[in-house]
Formats: structure tokens, sequence, C-alpha cells
């Protein structure tokens, strides 16, 4: 039988990423991946993602600081430029569910640079945004856009370049621990590994419930809606940042890039499906109410162009999963929760440490697999993207 020391499981942008990490290693990596590479069936493809450092949680700052340094790592070894900063801004309405004080307390004790602003000061400084009285906002100028299907080509890229073997249209269909690790089943043959690393996000529980486990996901499909504006000059990078409203509904969105539209959506459908019965098929009831939002908050965004499905699969605290599965520490997994792109360097690397050495530099100790909150099923808690 074929064996490697390491295999990776889904090579969307948190398996591309691990792949490259492991080879950057030299390791003995084989990444497998069901689709083809580069496809829209998950939750990877597509062009922009927000990046941020505003996070209501200290942990999440301080892990957004490595992820912007390993972006920077990438960028300078694949040449790519893949980060635009464009500056954030982060709208609390008095009945949001996470207080601005929260941000504002996270990101004072974390040194990172923000500033509170009044809605008169948004209405001055970003004119394009009607923000209603009794919002806070809080403006980060190092938030930007991640280039989300450039970024998993060039991980890609880069981890073949270094040695890794990545087999697309090869899906895993069990795994089954030995005494010395782990045989992959797949649609072309069974591999010996070493450690698997799963980074397969909505298909995750396929592979575990047959070990007896699973994470308490709730997958949903999702869509973001590009709007034409008449006057797209207002909505350039420099003009108008990323932006997320953080009300019991949260809504995020994007300024002009690559293109003269702006990309909005809602953070969270509550559209549940099973990955096998996705329709890509929009929401017609979720389009209207995201432009009824737009039209109200941003006024000039103007009308819909187009609208691309993509997927969620959260868990209950919507925190991610960067760990070992209790009680199989051959198995690692990597689990991003609706909002992992912009860590998408540092799950790689942090995976690839762990799945190397068993430990890691960075504080994932709120990632833990055996954490009380994914026992059961819970409420979710919108954090934004
Ligand atoms: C609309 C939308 C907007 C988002 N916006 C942001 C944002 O602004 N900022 C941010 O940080 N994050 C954002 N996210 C979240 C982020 O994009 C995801 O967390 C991230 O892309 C997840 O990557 P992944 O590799 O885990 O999952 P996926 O891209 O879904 O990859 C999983 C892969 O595993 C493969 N696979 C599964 N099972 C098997 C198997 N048995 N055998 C072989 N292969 C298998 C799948 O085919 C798939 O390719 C957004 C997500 C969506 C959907």
């Amino acid at each position: 039988m074929e064996h490697v020391d390491h295999v990776v499981v889904g090579l969307g942008a948190l398996g591309s990423a691990t792949v490259y990490q492991l080879a950057a290693r030299g390791a003995d990596v084989l990444g497998l991946e069901q689709f083809e590479l580069g496809h829209v069936r998950g939750a990877s493809h597509d062009t922009s993602r927000i990046i941020r450092r505003a996070y209501d949680r200290p942990e999440y700052v301080r892990l957004a600081d490595s992820a912007y340094r390993d972006w920077a790592d990438f960028e300078a070894v694949s040449g790519e430029r893949l980060v635009t900063r464009t500056g954030g801004l982060y709208f609390c309405p008095a009945d949001a569910p996470v207080p601005a004080a929260h941000y504002l307390d996270s990101l004072l004790t974390c040194g990172v640079e923000h500033e509170a602003l009044d809605p008169a000061t948004v209405r001055q400084r970003f004119p394009q945004f009607d923000v209603p009285d009794g919002v806070t906002t809080v403006w980060t100028p190092d938030s930007g856009i991640v280039h989300a299907s450039r970024s998993v080509a060039a991980l890609q890229m880069q981890a073949r370049m270094r040695g890794a073997r990545l087999r697309d249209r090869c899906a895993v269909t069990a795994l089954e621990e030995d005494a010395d690790g782990v045989v992959v089943q797949t649609a072309q043959g069974p591999v010996h590994a070493g450690n698997v690393v799963l980074c397969t996000d909505a298909w995750t529980n396929r592979l575990l419930a047959p070990l007896g486990a699973q994470v308490p996901l709730r997958v949903m499909q999702e869509q973001v809606t590009y709007f034409k504006p008449p006057q797209s000059a207002d909505f350039e990078i420099g003009r108008f940042p990323v932006w997320i409203w953080e009300g019991p509904v949260c809504y995020y969105g994007f300024p002009c890039y690559g293109e003269t539209t702006v990309k909005a959506a809602r953070d969270v459908s509550e559209v549940d499906m099973d990955v096998d019965q996705r329709t890509f098929v929009p929401s017609a009831d979720r389009a209207a109410e995201l432009q009824a939002f737009m039209s109200s908050v941003i006024p000039g965004s103007g009308s819909s162009l187009r609208t691309v499905t993509c997927q969620y699969a959260l868990t209950p605290d919507r925190d991610f999963v960067i760990d070992s599965l209790p009680g199989h520490p051959r198995l690692l997994l990597g689990l991003g929760a609706g909002h992992g792109f912009k860590f998408t360097p540092t799950f790689g690397r942090v995976l690839a440490e762990l799945a190397t050495t068993g430990v890691t530099s960075d504080d994932v100790s709120l990632f833990r697999a055996d954490r009380p909150s994914l026992g059961s099923a819970g409420a979710l808690v919108p954090s934004g993207v």
C-alpha cells in the first residue's frame, strides 16, 4: 500500500494552506480533494474575503496578528499580492448582540490602532453610509480584503513546487486507524498515513461518524450579491472600506474590487441544508432583505447585478476547531466556522506544526475539540465574517 507521512483531506483554503506548510517543512505530504481543484461547491471560491483584527475577543485579535504576518510571509515567498488594505468600519447598533465596548476593549488590550466614531463623524468621513443615530462605529485602518480563489491557487502551486502531491477528484471514503497510522480509503485505492489532517468543513461528519465522533456543525447555503452603484467612483478602495453591520442580523460588504461593483451579504443565512442537497439557487427572500438593508444604509449602492452562493459550516459557538479529535491523536481537525479565510495561512502553519511536532507557538486553546460547547448544538452567535 502507498505510504505517506501526512495526508490532508480537503483542498479548500485551509487544506491547501496545510499542505503548503507541510511541504515547506520538507514533510512527505499528499493532499486529497473530492472535486476538481478550485471548485465552487465549498466555502473558498469567488473573489474577496474580509481580513481584520477587529474582533471582540483578544484571542482572535492575537491570532489575526499571526495571520497578517503569515499572509505577508506567503506573499513574499509566492510573489503574489493577496491582501489589500482598505480600512474597516464595524457598526454596532444599540441592539447588537455583542456591545461595541467588547471590540474596543479587545483592540485596546492588544494595542491595535482604532477609533470609535459617532454617527455624525461616520456620515462626514464616509458619506456613502446613512448611519442612524444610536450606532457606535469602530474604525480600524488595517482591515482589508484577501483574494480568495487566487490565494487557494497560489497555496496549491507553492505546495506542489515544494514536493507536495495533490490528487483531485479523489474522495476519501473512510478512515481506519491501525497500530502505526491511518488507512485512508479513497476512490483511487487505499493510502497509509502517519497522520491525517481533516480540512473538510461541511463534509467533516461524514468521515467522523463511522469513528463514533462528530462536531455539531450547522450547514447553510449562504449568498453574496454584487451591486452596481451608479457612481462607482464613490465606492473605490481609498474612499469606501470593508464594513460589518453587527446587529441582531449581521450584514457585511466590500468596496469595488477588480470590477465596478460592491459586494454585500447577510452573515448566517439560516438557509439550512445538507451538502448533497445544495441547490446553488439563491434565496429570493434573502436577496430582497439584503436589497432593503443596502437601500437604507448605503443608499448609493445601486441595484443587484448577480448573486453567488457559498456554504457555511458553523460550530454552535462560532469558534474554530484547531485540534486533534479527542481520543484520536493521529487525526487533526481544522474548521473555520464561517469566518476562517482571513486566518488561512495561520490554520495551515498551526496544523502543520501540530502534525509534525505536536505543539504550536500560537495560543489555540480556545479552539479545542473537547470544549463543552461542542458537546451540544446550542444557539448560534452571529459574529461576522
Ligand atoms: C459567503 C461566504 C463569505 C465568507 N466571508 C468571509 C470573510 O469575509 N472573511 C473570512 O475570514 N472568512 C469568510 N468566510 C469563511 C471562509 O471562506 C471559510 O471559513 C473557509 O473558506 C473555509 O475553508 P475550508 O477549506 O475549511 O472549506 P472548503 O473550502 O469548503 O473546503 C473543504 C474541502 O474539503 C473537500 N472534501 C470534503 N470531504 C472530502 C472527502 N471526503 N474527500 C476529499 N475531499 C473532501 C471539499 O470538496 C472541499 O474542497 C466566508 C464564507 C462564505 C461561504
